[in-house]
């Protein structure tokens, strides 16, 4: 993989992008792949954002979301754009599998593949050019001092401002998590005095759900929650059937796994979702225990050190078993 600045000297050349990212776009991920398209068409290029699935309806307020393509519900048609393009930029993830049913289009096709990605272990045999950086603190910062590296932060207008915004407000928990380094704070300060509405960006992204999200958390929270004091774990394990009664969609959960941190001495928390297809897991940790690695080595996952996630095929019952027994295993870590 070449260092992501060879690239600035080709951006004067108009080419066919497609944008892609993780399965479920977050914040961070819609935010990212849309702040870039508005960068690459202001230079003239052709731009297409694809996601793989379906995404939350809490980013819809993002402009240009409106055109992002759904791969999983229009696959011939991202399959041509796919086939066409130029250029590939993937951001937010760092290995096509985190694309889903995307994954074999994305490893076939021969065009320039670009990365832009803040987790762990990437899979650089698979890009061209890129940039992996474990430090910054969610990709839409990585976007933004692509922008500025490249010599024409002069683009970087209100819509632009408000993706990239979204996304670093999503990744480092409202500018909490250790990861909101002082450069973070630089940017946000150039965003604002470049117009930046920030107010409206929380608005949107926090202020903006139906009554049943809040009853189903108070449901959960009561009723699922599940304090392993010994181990300094909270666990909530939602069925399927909470996720129907309270009508809830993707998105919805967004959020639910950082309540139990407020409890006083908790180190970790895990929140399994039951899921159609699979069980879906999201770890939060605090200090020195390695998220990361609890999720690769248990449940198929991955992502950073205190914020990671995870699946598993088995049933909810027996998913959560494992895990009580991967918390036994990790008892010494924990304290
Ligand atoms: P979340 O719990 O918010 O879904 O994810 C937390 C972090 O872990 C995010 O940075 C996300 O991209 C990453 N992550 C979530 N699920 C997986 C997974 O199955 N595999 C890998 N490698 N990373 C994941
Ligand atoms: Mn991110």
């Amino acid at each position: 993989m070449k260092p992501i600045q060879e690239i600035f000297p080709l951006l004067s050349q108009p080419r066919k992008v497609v944008i892609t990212t993780h399965q479920k776009p977050d914040a961070d991920a819609m935010g990212s792949s849309l702040g870039l398209s508005h960068f690459l068409k202001q230079l003239g290029h052709m731009v297409t954002v694809i996601s793989p699935t379906n995404w939350a309806g809490w980013v819809n307020w993002m402009p240009g979301a409106n055109e992002v393509l759904n791969y999983e519900m229009y696959k011939e048609k991202a399959e041509a754009i796919l086939n066409e393009a130029d250029w590939l930029f993937c951001l937010d993830f760092n290995i096509f599998h985190r694309t889903r049913t995307m994954t074999e289009s994305l490893k076939q096709i021969s065009c320039t593949k670009i990365l832009i990605d803040h987790h762990q272990e990437p899979d650089e045999t698979s890009f061209d050019y890129g940039i992996s950086d474990t430090v910054k603190s969610s990709t839409c910062e990585m976007v933004y001092d692509f922008i500025i590296g490249s010599g024409n932060g002069g683009t970087i207008n209100e819509e632009i401002s408000e993706c990239l915004y979204a996304g670093v407000v999503g990744d480092t928990g409202s500018f909490r998590f250790s990861s909101a380094h002082a450069g973070v704070h630089t940017m946000v300060s150039d965003l604002k005095s470049r117009g930046l509405q920030h107010s409206k960006v929380h608005d949107n992204l926090f202020d903006n759900f139906l009554e049943n999200r809040l009853r189903f958390t108070g449901h959960v929270l009561l009723h699922r929650m599940e304090v392993f004091y010994e181990y300094n774990t909270v666990l909530i394990a939602i069925p399927k059937a909470d996720i129907l009664k309270y009508h809830i969609k993707t998105g919805d959960t967004e959020g639910l796994v950082n309540f139990p941190q407020t409890i006083q001495g908790i180190k970790l928390v895990a929140l399994v979702i039951d899921r159609d297809e699979e069980r879906k897991w999201s770890f939060r940790s605090k200090g020195d225990f390695d998220c990361n690695i609890f999720a690769r080595k248990y449940f198929e996952g991955g992502g950073h050190y205190n914020a990671s996630g995870g699946r598993s095929s088995d049933s909810l019952e027996k998913t959560v078993e494992r895990f009580k027994q991967a918390l036994k295993e990790n008892e010494n870590l924990l304290q």
